[in-house]
Formats: C-alpha cells, structure tokens, sequence
C-alpha cells in the first residue's frame, strides 16, 4: 500500500512528469497529480485544492521555477517546493534555495528524489506543528494577560496558596481587605488572618473538605493587620494535577461585613424596641413558639406573665416623657436583674412588659417569680433623684394549661392581666371565666357551622384609599360573627379554630360568593373597587379553590382584575412549595395577590420575588406607631423603597392619623388604609360612604 500523495508538478515535458511519477510510485508514494505549465494554472490549482508537494522545473517555455516559488510564497503555502531539472547550474540552485526552494534534484540523479521528498514532507509537518503550538501559545499568553488583570482589578480577595497552605500570590484586593501587603502575605498562610472566633473544628472540618478535592465555602470571621475583625465569605477551591493530586488552593474572599451589619441592624430594628432594648412582641412570640416547640410534651409547663404598669399615663404627664421613658427602661433592668437563663424579658410597647418563662419545673413554680416580681415594683424608681412609687397589673398564663398557641398563650395572658386591672387585685392567673368570648371550642365550631349555613356571617369591607390620587380604588372584606349570645365575635378568635376544623373551607366558599356578589351590586351602582379577600393557609392547600373561584366569577359575572387575594407570608411558609403552585395557578386565572402583615414574619422580598405577587402590605403594627417611633419609621420607609425596587405596589393598613398620611404620602406609599379614613362597613353603608367622603371615588 502506497502512501498518497498529492503532488503539484510545475513541468511542460510530459515525459518528464511520468518519469518522477513512476519514481515516487517506486519509492511507495501513491501520487495524485496535477501538471500545470502557467503561472495561471498553477494559481487555479492551488486556489482549488491543497497540496503536499510542489515539484518544478527551472526553466519551462512559458515560465520558470523562480515565478512558481514566488506564487506558492506570496500565497503563504507551506508545503515542500522541489525543483527537479536536467538543465540547473551550480549557482542557479544556491540562488534557488536562497529564494526559498527547499531542495533541486538533477534529472540523472533522480535517486535522490525520493529521500529528499520523504526528509522535505517531515520538515513541513514539524513546521506546521511549531505553528500551531505558537498559535496556542500566542492565545494562551493573551489569555494570562486578561485573567491576571481581571484578577487584579476584581473586587474580591483572591489567594494562591501551595498544597500545604503557603501563601504564593495575592491580589490588591486582598490587601484592601485584609491591610496586609503582597510582600508581607507571600510565605505566610492564612492563619495570619486567624480571629480565634472559630474552634478548631471550623478549621479542622474546612481542611479536611479541600485536602479530599472539594471545594470549601462558608462564612468566616477574620482579623485585618490592624486588629479589627471582618466577616468573610469564602471560597476555597483545590487545584489539583494530574500527577501529583493537589498542587494548589484557591480561595476567593468577599468582605460582607457592612451586609452583615446591615443585615443585623434591619434585624435588630424589627425585633428589639427600641427604647429598652428588650425583645419585642414579634420577637416574644417568636420566642414562645419555640418553647412549645421544645416542650413538645415533656412536661415542663411553659409560664407567660405580662405586666402593664397603673396609671403610666399620670407618670408620664406629671414628670415629662422623658422621665417615663427612663422609668420605663429603669424598670427593664430591674426585671432583667432578677431574671435568669433562660427565661426572657420582653418589652411590648408602651407601659406593657412581659416575662416569659420557657421552662418551669412545675406549674406552682410561677409563684414564686409572680412574688419577686412584685417586690422589685416595691421599691420605689429614682428618676433623676426623685422617688416615683409604681403599681402594676400582672396576667399570668400557662401553656398548655391555657393554651395550645403562642399568640393563645399572649392573649390569654392579656385577659388575665385586664382581669387583676379591673379587680385592682395585683395580679390574676387566667381562667376560662375570665374571657367573654372563651369558646368552648367544639360547641363554638358547631356554632360556626350554622352560623354559614344560617348566614349570621357577614362582610364589612374596608376601603383601600390611592394616596396620589385620593380616591378610593379598592375594599377588603373582613368577616364578623353577629352571635346571637355572644355579640359580635371578632375573626382573630375563631379563624384559627376554623382552620384547625377544616370549617375554614365553607367558610372561605361563603365569604369569596358574598364578596363576588357585593362587587357585581358596585358594579351595577357603577361603583368599579377591587375587592380584596383575605385567605388562610389551609386555603392555600385547597385544590377545589381555583376552580371554585373561576365558578364564582362566572356567576357573579365579574372579571378576575376585580379580585384581589390577601396571603401573609406565615400562610406561605406552611407549605411553600403547594403555596407557589397555587399562587400561580390562580394568577393564571387572572387573579393577584397582595402579602399582608408584611414586616412581622419572614420579610424575605427575595423569595416573595418568585411569587405572583403585585402589591405589600405593610403591616398595621409598624404603621400605627410610625410617628413617635422613628424604627418603625424607618422599616415602614425601607419596606416602601425595596418593594418599588421590585416593582411592587405598596399598600400601609392601620394609617390612624392624617399625620400618618401625610408621612406615608412622604415616602412615595401607593395605598393606605385605615381608621383614620373609615372602620369597615357594611356593603351598602359603603356606597353611602364612597358618594359622601372626600376619599370616596373621584368627582369627574
Ligand atoms: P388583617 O387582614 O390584617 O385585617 C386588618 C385588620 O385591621 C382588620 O381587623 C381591620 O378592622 C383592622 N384595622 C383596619 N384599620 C385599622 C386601623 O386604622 N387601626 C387598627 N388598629 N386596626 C385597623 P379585623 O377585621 O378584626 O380582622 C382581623 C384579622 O382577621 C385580619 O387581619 C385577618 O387576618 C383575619 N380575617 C378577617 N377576615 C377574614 C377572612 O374573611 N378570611 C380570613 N382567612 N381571615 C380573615
Ligand atoms: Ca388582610
Ligand atoms: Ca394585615
């Protein structure tokens, strides 16, 4: 089997090419040839095909080896040119060959034609092969060059180290960060940077994670040159060769310490007061349902006293606000004082402290906390020299005596605490008869049942006022009970024990149909609100909801833009992967969404980002108090400012005051709602109020 071989032959004898080809045939080539006699064809052939050879005469009737070694040259062809001729002088073939021809071959030497073709193809493959690798090289090198000024100009510390930890190459990045030169850092290994904030199970675990070839991140606290300790987010990635495992780490370091701070302070602003710096009431009920969640039956009770201080109100207006307020922060030391791990002291607002205590021994243990209470209230405050004498009223609730809840246990303790206040007894531990509304729970559910069946539920809608604008665009529907025995029961006391029923379902069907049809008489009346309807979280699990919303609105005949759904994010974070599904199916259906209470749970505006969700609602506690209290000033502020980053609409609940307003007008808030412009009304009562109220709908 020849080797193929294709050959260029620049020749006009035809005896002359079947003689060299018969020789290359000889010498085990497989030629395909072409034979040209011009410049022109041999211009064409080169253009249409590649070669591995040219061979050529000297001198030809039209044209001459010089010209063919000219034309492959200034086509940039590198293949071997041999000139093969009868007629080549000595000097004719040195001028040649300077010219770039890479051998002659004398035609009564043909012998050597062979060699010198096998030598010349080998040299074109190492020439082409230096190419390439030059061609790579040169890549290479300009690659190094855009990596290491990306590295130089990156804004995360970057460090090479060797396998054993050594410093080899840092970034200025590095240096920004740590304070810590080129020079100095190179040798060294990152223990320079070392805190003592970590155990050595931090370390321990971190080395073994990169020394088995896998990449390490994770948050660490360092310390810079000049002492100071930063927190880092860190990357370290193990470069490994091929033959002698890890050769190198890499690790990549981002400075998040002002995050952090941020972070922790937005945390701290939502559940701290401010005043004391003691919990507040998110942060308490926060606290208690953890406790339950420890107890989980193991038989320690978990005790809750709440402490409203008498006639705060004289204190204040007698001695300045001031004073009370040093007198109030006065009284959180003290209780701290003769508290212990792990019991916790919450300040909840105002004059109203609370204790919680998460694990008692046994329940008469509470006594004795109730009696050390009391006598610390004995002694009287000195508020800038002057005694002040306090009295307090102190509600005391056990779980799960009391309550199966965090928010039960609070309100149950409150009942308790107004209980010693009205009977000026000092201090009252709740009991059932204590609670006008305390249901017997089963009996009450019953009731529920009837009371949809019977329609003793109804609907009074509270509108949602466009602050630019100053017209009404939207209503919430929230549910009463009118029972006959008890009065008008607020929903904070029976939509829990409804959701635990499952009577949450009827009752929602009966509630979206009432609103529905109260939105199709506005419309009629030419009255065009959306109409908001709060959902709970069993709601959100419902499968038959969508379809029973779409059944609803082609009864009422409504469009789906006309119905807005409230959700708080507890709701979601029941069971966020169902939640999300149903968000969106809904949202398919033409439905939106508004978060409620937005501020006291999870606050993550990142994840709600996932959700089809339009509008916020900040919640009433933040909103209430945002004139005195400049935290909540500032949550309410940063909620408005993120949510419009995110192209969300922001709606305030509990907006009492026109100075709210005016403040929430302020920072740009979209929405308000609240006392100051109407409590919930009835349907029709709400019609009179849309013609009669400057915030009603716009006069054209
Ligand atoms: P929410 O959704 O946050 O409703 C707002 C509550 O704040 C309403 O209490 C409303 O009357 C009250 N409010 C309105 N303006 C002001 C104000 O300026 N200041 C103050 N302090 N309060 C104001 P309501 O009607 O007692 O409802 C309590 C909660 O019960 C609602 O809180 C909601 O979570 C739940 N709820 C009410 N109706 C329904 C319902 O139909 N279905 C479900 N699942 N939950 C409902
Ligand atoms: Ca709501
Ligand atoms: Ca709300």
């Amino acid at each position: 089997m020849g080797r193929p071989l294709r050959v260029l032959m620049v020749e006009d004898s035809e005896n002359d090419v079947r003689v060299i080809v018969r020789r290359l045939q000889l010498g085990g080539f497989l030629p395909v040839f072409k034979q040209v006699c011009t410049a022109e064809e041999m211009r064409s052939a080169l253009d249409r095909e590649p070669w591995d050879l040219v061979l050529s005469g000297f001198l030809m009737s039209n044209f001459s080896g010089f010209s063919a070694l000219a034309l492959l040259q200034e086509k940039k062809i590198d293949i071997p040119f041999i000139v093969v001729s009868g007629r080549i002088g000595e000097e004719a073939a040195v001028e040649i060959s300077k010219a770039g021809a890479h051998d002659y071959v004398k035609k009564d030497r043909l012998a050597r034609l062979v060699p010198a073709v096998e030598r010349e193809l080998r040299e074109a493959e190492v020439r082409r092969e230096r190419e390439k690798v030059q061609a790579e090289l040169r890549q290479s090198a300009e690659q190094l060059r855009l990596q290491s000024t990306a590295l130089n100009s990156a804004a995360n510390a970057v460090v090479i180290t060797n396998s054993k930890g050594r410093i080899l190459w840092v970034n200025p990045a590095f240096f920004r960060n740590s304070g810590y030169t080129f020079e100095e850092a190179v040798g060294q290994t990152l223990r320079l940077l070392k805190s003592g904030l970590q155990p050595p199970s931090f370390y321990d675990h971190l080395w073994k994670t990169i020394l088995s070839g896998e990449v390490w991140q994770g948050e660490i606290i360092n310390r810079r040159k000049d002492g100071s300790f930063y927190t880092e987010e860190m990357t370290i990635t193990p470069v490994t060769d091929e033959r002698e495992g890890i050769s190198h780490f890499i690790a990549i370091k981002q400075d998040v310490t002002q995050r952090k701070k941020a972070e922790e302070t937005v945390q701290h602003m939502a559940f701290y007061d401010p005043l004391t710096d003691l919990p507040n009431r998110n942060n308490l009920i926060d606290r208690i349902h953890r406790a339950i969640r420890a107890e989980d039956g193991g038989g320690h009770p978990i005790g809750l006293i709440l402490i409203d201080l008498d006639r705060f109100k004289e204190v204040n207006e007698t001695l300045g606000h001031l004073r009370g307020d040093t007198l109030l922060k006065e009284l959180g030391l003290r209780l701290q004082s003769v508290l212990f791990e792990p019991d916790v002291v919450a300040h909840l607002g105002a004059d109203l402290f609370a204790v919680l205590l998460p694990k008692l021994a046994k329940a008469e243990d509470i006594q004795f906390v109730i009696e050390k209470i009391q006598k610390l209230l004995l002694s009287p405050f000195s508020i800038e020299d002057l005694p002040v004498a306090v009295e307090a009223s102190i509600g005391v609730a056990l779980y799960p005596e009391h309550a199966r809840t965090s928010e039960e246990l609070l309100r149950r303790a409150d009942i308790a605490m107004h209980a010693a206040k009205e009977s000026g007894s000092g201090h009252a531990l709740y009991d059932p008869t204590l609670d006008k509304h305390h249901p017997q729970r089963l009996a009450l559910m019953a009731e529920l049942r009837q009371a949809i069946e019977q329609n003793h539920l109804l609907l009074h809608y509270q509108p949602k006022i466009s602050i630019r604008d100053k017209k009404t665009v939207g209503a919430e529907a929230l549910v009463r009970w009118n029972h006959p025995q008890h009065g008008m029961i607020p929903p904070d006391e029976f939509i829990g024990p409804a959701e635990r029923t499952g009577l949450i379902h009827p009752m929602t069907y009966w509630l979206l149909r009432t609103a529905i049809q109260q939105c199709r008489e506005w419309r009629r009346a030419g009255v065009d609100v959306v109409v908001s309807a709060n959902l709970s979280a069993r709601n959100l699990l419902d499968p038959k909801l969508p379809g029973t919303v779409v059944e609803l609105l082609r009864e009422g005949e409504v469009p789906p833009e006309f119905i807005q759904f409230e959700i708080t994010e507890s709701a979601i974070m029941t069971d966020p992967a169902h939640a999300q599904k149903m968000m969106f199916t809904l949202r398919d259906i033409g439905i939106r969404f508004s978060i409620d209470d937005f501020g006291i749970g999870y606050s993550s505006l990142k994840y709600l980002q996932k959700l089809p969700v339009d509008q916020i609602k900040v919640d009433k506690s933040f909103v209430m108090h945002m004139i005195q209290n400049t935290g909540d000033a500032k949550i309410v502020r940063s909620t408005i400012d993120l949510a419009h980053n995110l192209g969300l609409g922001v709606v305030a609940e509990g907006v009492e005051s026109e100075s709210i307003l005016n403040r929430l007008d302020e920072m740009n808030c979209d929405l308000a709602q609240g006392y100051f412009f109407t409590q919930p009304l009835s349907g029709e009562a709400l019609i009179r109020w849309l013609s009669e109220s400057p915030w009603g709908l716009k006069k054209n």
